[in-house]
C-alpha cells in the first residue's frame, strides 16, 4: 500500500510538473507571438433572428505557433490573464477589430464589432482611455463597438465594474454580458449594470431541444431582459430546431454554426457582400 501511495504521488507530481512546463512554454511562445504581432482574428456574424439581418461580428483571437501548433483561446487566454499578457493581447485585439470594422463601414456594411474583454484587462488603470484612444485613432464611432464581458467575471468584480460600465454607456460603447446563465448573478442585479445585451450561454441553447424546463428558463431570461430594455442573443445555435425554439422564446439575435463559423476577414468580406446585397 505504501509503495502504491508513493507511485500515485509521483504520478501526480509529474502530472503537475508537466502542466507547469507546458504553461511556461506557452507563455514564452505567446510573449513572442505578441511581440511579433502573430495573433490573428476570426469573425463570427451575429444576426437578427427572423429577419436574418447581420447586426454585428464577434472578433475571436486565433494563434498558430510553429512549434506548438494551433493553440485554442480556451488555452492561451487564461494563461494571458495569469501572466499579465492579457493587457497587451487585449489592446492588440481591440485595435485589429476596430480597424477591420472601419474597413467594413467604408465598404458600406454598417456592422457592430463585438470584442471579448477579460475583466482583468478592464480593471487595469487606463483601460477606458485605451478604448477611447483606439476609437479616435481608428475613426470608429463608439456605438459600433460592443464589449463582451463574461457574467462570472463581472460578478466577481461587481462593485468595481459599475462606474466603469456607466462611463462606457455615456460614451455610447455597447456592453454585452457573455455566457449568461452560467454565473450566479440574480437577474435583478442586472439593473445595477449599464448593459445593452445579454448573451445566453450555449449550454442553454443545447438544452432547449432536449428539456422542456430549459425552454422555460430561456423564456424567463428573455422576458426579464426585455423588461429591462436589453437585447437578448443566443450563442452556439447549430440546428434549425434550436432556432425554432429560440423564436418561440422571443430571443432577438442569434449566433452559431447554423449561420456561419468564425471566419478570416477575407471570407467575411464575401459573406457581407452577399448579406448586404440590395
Ligand atoms: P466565447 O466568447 O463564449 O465565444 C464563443 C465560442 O464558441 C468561440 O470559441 C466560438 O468559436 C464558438 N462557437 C461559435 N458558434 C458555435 C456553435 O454553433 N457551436 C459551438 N460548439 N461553438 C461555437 P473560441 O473562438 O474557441 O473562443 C473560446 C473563448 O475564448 C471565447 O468564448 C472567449 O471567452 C475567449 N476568447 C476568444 N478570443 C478572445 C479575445 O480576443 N479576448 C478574450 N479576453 N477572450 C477571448
Ligand atoms: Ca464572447
Ligand atoms: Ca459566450
Ligand atoms: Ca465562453
Amino acid at each position: 500500500a505504501k509503495s502504491a501511495g508513493g507511485n500515485r504521488y509521483q504520478f501526480f507530481s509529474k502530472g503537475l510538473n508537466q502542466k507547469a512546463q507546458e504553461r511556461a512554454s506557452i507563455e514564452t511562445a505567446l510573449r513572442d507571438a505578441l511581440r511579433n504581432d502573430r495573433l490573428t482574428l476570426h469573425y463570427q456574424p451575429q444576426l437578427h433572428l427572423g429577419e436574418g439581418r447581420v447586426i454585428a461580428l464577434e472578433a475571436l483571437a486565433r494563434w498558430h505557433d510553429e512549434g506548438l501548433g494551433t493553440v485554442p483561446p480556451a488555452t492561451f487566454i487564461p494563461i494571458a490573464e495569469q501572466t499579465g499578457l492579457i493587457h497587451e493581447l487585449g489592446a492588440s485585439v481591440l485595435r485589429k477589430a476596430c480597424v477591420q470594422c472601419k474597413k467594413w463601414h467604408d465598404k458600406g456594411y454598417p456592422v457592430i464589432i463585438s470584442v471579448n474583454v477579460s475583466i482583468k484587462q478592464m480593471m487595469q488603470e487606463g483601460f477606458s482611455e485605451m478604448v477611447v484612444g483606439t476609437l479616435l485613432e481608428v475613426g470608429l464611432e463608439p456605438r459600433y463597438l460592443d464589449l463582451e464581458l463574461t457574467e462570472s467575471m463581472l460578478m466577481e468584480k461587481a462593485a468595481e465594474s459599475v462606474a466603469l460600465l456607466r462611463m462606457f454607456k455615456s460614451l455610447g460603447v455597447q456592453i454585452s454580458i457573455d455566457d449568461f446563465g452560467t454565473g450566479y448573478s440574480s437577474l435583478s442585479y442586472l439593473k445595477n449594470f449599464s448593459v445593452d445585451r445579454i448573451k445566453i450561454d450555449q449550454s442553454f441553447v443545447r438544452d432547449i431541444t432536449v428539456r422542456d424546463d430549459a425552454v422555460g428558463i430561456v423564456k424567463a431570461i428573455v422576458a426579464i431582459g426585455h423588461s429591462m430594455g436589453l437585447k437578448v442573443i443566443a450563442e452556439g445555435v447549430e440546428t434549425q430546431e434550436e432556432e425554432q425554439k429560440l423564436l418561440t422564446c422571443r430571443c432577438d439575435q442569434v449566433q452559431g454554426y447554423l449561420y456561419a463559423k468564425p471566419m478570416p476577414s477575407a471570407e467575411v468580406d464575401a459573406y457581407l457582400a452577399d448579406a448586404f446585397v440590395t
